[in-house]
């Protein structure tokens, strides 16, 4: 269990160093009502550093699960306009956004998944104008966690849900280096090392990053031109850095989305609307997946290939060492806020804006153009096992050795 003191740190992390929440902005929370205590602390914080004001969205996952399981398919593809509306005032507020994530991820065990795709494609696509507000840094956001009953008892299945929450709650407070003297200096250190990593690969500007492992992974990853590496801190379109993942290891780009070739074996299991997928190979050519097979949720990842033409091909590439916190703590958390920065990933369907130059200047014909992917999707899948090692690869074909053994070198 965390003290008071670094439960108001973590509070304090997430409103100044995640979302950087600015004097008299308002500030919109968005989490389960199972987080109410969190969310209140954060209130509080950004209330102490001069939020304007602070709203709460509240999620409810168990009536989303009875919701689905009851709810015909129609009705659930409904979305109605004044959560459009919401979405809307958000922006032409500039709000900053904080989320919780810490869903059970079985919540939707069991349920329909022809109910559930129909049911995200469509609030995906009434919602496209707000994701594009997020994914191109118009809004600041960030994504925060804590331990639920649900969800730890999913985490540490053998033990009672008292100490599984209190085992996750030490884990937590150590990925987030709660448990250092300075929080927030041990953050802006970490952040700086993550940055260095990202100068210095932008700078290179390689033609395609080679990854290959034991385990049968040997894929060529083309680079989208004039692709930028980010890690940790992005910069808000109104010149604000904030960071949007907490924890955060990762320092990704965008794929070039005709330029992918060969074949990737995943290294943790990917779980998509609650449903487990493992043991699973994609092959690519020229940017799409044109052969895949999966030992387990076969038919999830073909619904989830099948969401549209961009689901079959990437659009991040992102690397994080094995030696990271998260990584070290050997946990599989089944939430990707966590899990995605434990390994070296890579993302089917939409890519970011933001990871090539002007990106949100671009039109989307522009942005086509220099390869980067477009779908309603975005699903990250875990591939960076303990001895995967990634070479860059220049234009003029100079080899640059990037990752040994599941370790940066640079
Ligand atoms: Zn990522
Ligand atoms: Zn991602």
């Amino acid at each position: 269990m965390l003290t008071q003191k670094q439960m108001e740190n973590f509070a304090e992390l997430t409103v100044r160093i995640g979302a950087n929440m600015q004097k008299g902005q308002e500030v919109v929370i968005r989490c389960d009502v199972n987080c109410a205590d969190f969310a209140h602390l954060i209130a509080e914080k950004a209330y102490q550093f001069g939020a304007k004001k602070v709203m709460m969205q509240w999620r409810d996952e168990i009536l989303s699960r009875l919701t689905i399981l009851n709810a015909d398919k129609e009705t659930l593809c409904e979305i109605p306009q004044y959560s459009i509306d919401q979405s809307q005032y958000y922006i032409d507020h500039k709000v900053c956004l904080i989320s919780i994530s810490a869903g059970n991820p079985n919540i939707f065990k069991g349920c329909d998944p022809d109910k559930l795709a129909a049911m995200s494609k469509a609030s995906s696509k009434a919602m496209a104008f707000f994701r594009k507000a997020t994914m191109s840094n118009y809004l600041r956001w960030t994504i925060v966690s804590v331990p639920t009953p649900a969800w730890a008892n999913q985490v540490f299945p053998d033990l009672p849900t008292d100490q599984a929450i209190d085992k996750m709650w030490n884990a937590i407070g150590h990925i987030m280096r709660l448990d250092t003297e300075d929080p927030t200096a041990a953050w802006q250190q970490h952040i700086a090392t993550l940055k260095r990593r990202a100068a210095y690969l932008t700078e290179q500007n390689f033609e395609y990053m080679h990854l290959y492992n034991a385990a049968g992974t040997d894929l060529s990853v083309g680079l989208a031109t004039d692709h930028i590496w980010i890690a940790a801190e992005e910069e808000g379109q109104d010149g604000v850095p904030f960071t949007a993942n907490m924890p955060t290891e990762e320092v990704f780009t965008a794929p070039h989305c005709r330029k992918i070739n060969g074949k990737v074996v995943n290294a943790l299991p990917l779980v998509e609307n609650g449903n487990v997928i493992d043991n699973f190979s994609l092959t690519f050519k020229d940017g799409k997946v044109i052969d895949y097979s999966a030992e387990t949720g076969y038919d999830t990842l073909k619904s989830l290939l099948e969401s549209d033409e961009g689901a079959l091909s990437l659009g991040e590439i992102a690397l994080i060492g094995k030696n990271s916190p998260i990584a070290e703590s050997g946990i599989l958390f089944f939430n990707t806020l966590f899990d995605e920065n434990a390994s070296c990933h890579l993302a089917l369907g939409q890519s970011y804006p933001t990871t090539v130059k002007d990106g949100n200047d671009l039109t989307e014909d522009q942005l086509n153009e220099r390869g980067m992917n477009k779908s309603m999707k975005h699903v990250d899948f875990m591939i960076g096992t303990k001895d995967i090692n990634i070479d860059g690869i220049t234009y003029d074909g100079k080899k640059v050795a990037i990752f040994r053994d599941g370790e940066w070198i640079i």
